[in-house]
């Protein structure tokens, strides 16, 4: 045994937001779609979202002995979803795959992901997927459990809602938070300086001295202000959230497809002084281990 056991570990499969954007201008931070996958030793592996990012993912879990694997959907917007059907545990017999997301009931998850997968947009049916795959539904505001791990809900301001979620275990946590526009209009709650709302305390307790928070930072803040409606946030205001909640270290996620990576240069230096939390850009590749 190690001398410090690590809680869990947190890798980027997938940061980019909207659509996938290959090439040399996107090298550096990555061109994947949202993907977040976090392991501990022995433990199911927990994916959050199957953008672009999980297609490099899927092979690495056939190395591990553990073949139960849950992924959590934050919504079904195609940024989240297209790299599902691209995942390769779903089509191994030996895999068990729990697949949640914000619905009423397990058939909601179910009937969503299946009106994708349905022969028309992709070859395969969801019928059709060998592994063993279940489904489970989640409401905002819920405690629940993937396998041993132990996860709370809360709702975003996003078109068709979308779900921010923390996952904690030995006193470790993260919470990852996409897509969402800020919870407060513009002077008023936290993003104008004042005491947070009842939405922004929430979120908030969500998460309450998490050692690190991803959020969806796609704009700058006059880009937030010209698009207040398409539910995304930026940088100032996910700082905001996460100092007033005792945040270790913010990554800021979701990176809009239009920015290069030099774009993305000016954006990490310009933050690169902050302390309370330190920020740093979402990276492909990126491996966080708490
Ligand atoms: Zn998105
Ligand atoms: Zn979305």
């Amino acid at each position: 045994m190690t001398a410090v056991e690590s809680a869990m570990t947190v890798r980027l499969w997938g940061v980019r937001g909207s659509f996938p954007v290959p090439g040399t201008e996107t090298a550096k931070y990555g061109g994947n779609t949202s993907c977040i996958e976090v392991t501990a030793d022995g433990l199911p592996t927990v994916v959050f979202d199957c953008g672009t990012g999980a297609r490099k993912l899927g092979p690495t879990l056939f190395a591990r002995a553990q073949r139960e694997v849950h992924v959590v959907f934050t919504h079904f917007h195609m940024d989240h979803l297209f790299g599902f059907p691209f995942f390769a545990p779903i089509f191994a017999p030996s895999f068990e795959i729990t697949v949640t997301a914000p619905a009423f009931h397990p058939d909601g998850t179910r009937d969503r992901i299946a009106r994708f997968l349905n022969g028309i947009f992709h070859p395969v049916r969801m019928t059709e997927v060998p592994a063993k795959v279940q489904f489970a539904a989640v409401r905002p505001g819920q405690t629940f459990f993937c396998g041993p791990w132990q996860l709370k809900a809360a709702s975003l301001n996003h078109p068709g809602g979308s779900c921010a979620y923390r996952i904690e275990r030995n006193g470790r946590a993260a919470v990852y938070v996409t897509d969402t526009a800020p919870l407060s209009r513009p002077g008023e709650g936290i993003a104008g300086g004042l005491d947070p709302n009842g939405r922004e305390l929430q979120i908030i307790d969500l998460f309450r001295n998490a050692d690190v928070v991803i959020f969806d930072t796609m704009f700058s803040l006059n880009e937030y202000l010209e698009k207040m409606t398409w539910g995304h946030s930026y940088p100032e205001y996910a700082y905001a959230l996460c100092k007033a909640a005792g945040v270790k270290k913010l990554l800021l996620f979701h990176h809009a497809p239009d920015a290069s990576d030099a774009d993305l240069d000016v954006l990490a230096a310009a933050w690169s002084t902050a302390t309370e939390p330190q920020v740093e850009l979402a990276r492909e590749g990126m491996e966080i281990v708490l």
